[in-house]
């Protein structure tokens, strides 16, 4: 008896307190607790606050993890996660918590990666954007919409004012905190957490023709959300993979939002149309709420993902606009397009405190174009693979503007993962067993009958040789031993 209690706290101690982790779901009393934990122990690097409260009057919490928080320093973006949108869907909220957590120990621990992180990225960690949806969903709920809606029964990733379409809905509370705390942050990437299946969701969910209608809704910046999408799919140890894991067949692990189904007033396509920010969507798993004992699995699954796409925050270029007498310009513009093929411009991005800038791109040489008022400047940047490229501007007499010389800052590369995986499709597999079984059935009855005409001629000569009844137990023990 004592040694199987003995073993039972064993198990427990592993699943619990692995790597400081506490794998259990946690309410929202257990949430604020375990966000103060982290704080206490990482007091140098963590800011705990709120950006308001719930209809229901629950804090809507952030940490912000970083050397130096709540500091701002010139060219170190800022990056975001929020989890739990959707009050039922919970996976988000406890893997931020335990993001957190893994942060905390590995900057006290020496690991040299989470420290460049840290040292680089203001990260910005809202575990629950709808902590009255939680408080009424329950564990085990995989695909019920209890707990969905916040308190007053509006779907959040409807609410959000949709740049195609308007809208009509009363924009809720907490719609209206993470639109003044993104507007008071400026954001260059970020990804929002949800589950029910197993993908990424890039822009646009919403159609450019009709609010109803499916169909790829393509952004000028749809190579880059395909690229970064990819790189938390391939970091995942199944999500890339072409099968439908959730019954949903998405190639790659990435779909369009309007392609698998349209929406309006998403907030990823929020985040795009009116911020400097990139986000993306992630359905984490099929489940919404699994049971607690799936956490330290999913946690595995998932955290090579998470630390991955943050790094991506360090792509493209970025600088800073500034008058002569250094200054910061904020509100210049900076496009850009193409230098070969599609001059489409891209998203505009703009300067921010400070007069920096960051625009994710994918290696490439580029037309940017700064403008400042009434005056421009284009300049070629040419962007190599593991390189973000400073370039930095100067107003002079407050209208010419001059570009600097470029620097080189390198980065370790993230693109992609894995080699890509050709989709393995249901039509690949069954043409390949059919194959296998048409082969096999033909060499099977070319053995049979070969054996039958083996049989019947050996037989015939013994009957002729011997005169004896036709016994074939007899015959074959006979021609057997004539074999050997
Ligand atoms: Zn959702």
């Amino acid at each position: 008896m004592k040694e199987m209690l003995f073993k039972l706290w064993c198990v427990a101690s592993i699943v619990s307190f692995a790597n400081g982790i506490v794998f259990q779901h946690h309410n929202y009393v257990q949430m604020q607790d375990y966000l103060h934990k982290i704080h206490q122990r990482c007091q140098n690097i963590t800011r705990l606050y709120s950006i308001g409260k719930s209809i229901r009057g629950r804090d809507l919490l952030v940490m912000e993890i970083t050397e130096k928080p709540g500091v701002y320093v010139s060219l170190k973006p800022n990056f975001k996660y929020i989890g739990n949108m959707h009050g039922n869907e919970v996976l988000g909220r406890e893997l931020l918590l335990y993001l957190l957590d893994h942060l905390c120990d590995g900057y006290t621990n020496g690991d040299a990666e989470i420290i460049y992180l840290l040292q680089t990225i203001r990260i910005h960690i809202m575990p629950s954007m709808n902590p009255d949806g939680y408080e009424k969903a329950r564990e085990g709920d995989c695909q019920g919409v209890g707990g969905r809606t916040n308190a007053n029964n509006y779907d959040l990733n409807r609410n959000f004012p949709d740049y195609f379409h308007g809208t009509n809905q009363i924009i809720q509370k907490e719609t209206d905190l993470v639109m003044k705390w993104i507007k008071q942050y400026p954001f260059v990437l970020s990804a929002n957490f949800h589950g029910g299946a197993s993908v990424v969701n890039y822009p646009y969910d919403s159609s450019t023709t009709h609010p109803h209608i499916r169909g790829y809704s393509v952004s000028p910046d749809d190579d880059i959300f395909r690229s970064i999408s990819k790189v938390y799919s391939y970091s995942h140890p199944d999500m890339f993979k072409g099968y439908p894991i959730c019954n949903d067949p998405f190639t790659d692990g990435i779909t369009n939002g309007a392609e698998w189904y349209p929406i309006t007033g998403g907030m990823q396509d929020y985040n795009y149309m009116y911020t400097n920010a990139f986000e993306v969507l992630v359905e984490m798993a099929c489940c919404k709420y699994p049971m607690a004992a799936k956490l330290p699995q999913l946690w595995q699954d998932h955290k090579r993902p998470l630390i991955n796409y943050m790094r991506l925050v360090h792509s493209g270029v970025k600088g800073t606009v500034k008058l002569e007498d250094g200054s910061e310009v904020v509100g210049a513009k900076i496009d850009v397009s193409w230098s070969l093929g599609s001059p489409k411009k891209r998203k505009t991005i703009t300067t921010t405190k400070g007069g920096d800038y960051y625009r994710i791109l994918l290696k490439g040489v580029y037309d940017l174009t700064v403008t400042v008022g009434q005056n421009k400047l284009k300049t070629s940047i040419d962007i190599k693979e593991g390189q973000v490229l400073r370039q930095d501007f100067i107003v002079k007499n407050n209208q010419q503007i001059e570009a600097l010389p470029p620097k080189i800052i390198k980065v370790k590369s993230v693109f992609p993962q894995r080699a890509p995986v050709k989709k393995t499709t249901f039509m690949h597999v069954s043409h390949s067993t059919t194959m296998a079984i048409i082969f096999g059935s033909v060499g099977l009855i070319l053995v049979s009958l070969t054996g039958f005409v083996v049989f019947f001629y050996l037989k015939r000569r013994r009957d002729r040789m011997n005169g004896s009844p036709d016994d074939s137990k007899a015959f074959y023990v006979t021609s057997t031993e004539s074999i050997y």
